[in-house]
């Protein structure tokens, strides 16, 4: 059983079953990973208090016995030293580049790039209107492209995230309700 420890941003949680929460990551040294809480265990029902959406925290979890599908095992959660003020009129942008990340970064992939990026997003919140831009290219996406994947017709102004998608304003008006879009 190998223990590890590092910092860490919460990108979603989920709780299952009765009493464990599995929460989604994008660790300083892992990349993206799934941490499952168990309640059963005294000291992590303390922690998954911890677990929500945009907290940045540090993490000791160790690898499980058997099936690493269900992610790693959360030993302990702790606020990182730095807590960041988030303002409100950003948090909802902010929750979608969280979901973008928890989307599209890959698993298991530590990237210093995308690590420092946050950094910046919530120490900075002045960087925050460029921060799609950015992510987008580190996780790969080409944000300079010149025509909605939809209509192919008009310039792109929103990233379809489910759909990996460039498209239009009007295209994008179309779409369901609960799709998640970046502004690009
Ligand atoms: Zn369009």
């Amino acid at each position: 059983m190998t223990e590890f420890y590092t910092r860490a941003l919460v990108l979603d949680r989920e709780d299952v079953g009765e009493t464990d929460v599995i929460a989604h990551l994008f660790t300083e040294t892992h990349g993206k990973i799934l941490v499952r809480a168990k309640s059963s265990r005294k000291i992590t029902s303390k922690s998954a208090s911890y677990l929500q959406p945009l907290r940045f925290i540090q993490v000791r979890f160790v690898t499980p016995k058997k099936n690493t599908a269900t992610g790693y095992i959360l030993m302990d959660a702790l606020w990182d030293t730095v807590v960041p003020q988030i303002p409100t009129e950003v948090k909802a942008t902010l929750l979608s580049l969280v979901h973008t990340v928890r989307e599209l970064a890959p698993e298991n992939q530590p990237d210093k790039r995308v690590w420092s990026l946050w950094e910046t997003i919530l120490q900075q919140p002045q960087h925050i209107p460029s921060a799609a831009h950015v992510l987008l290219q580190l996780l790969g996406y080409y944000t300079d492209q010149v025509t909605c994947g939809v209509c192919k017709k008009n310039t792109p102004k929103r990233f379809v995230i489910r759909k990996e998608l460039f498209v239009c304003d009007s295209c994008a008006s179309q779409l369901p309700q609960d799709e998640i879009l970046l502004h690009v």
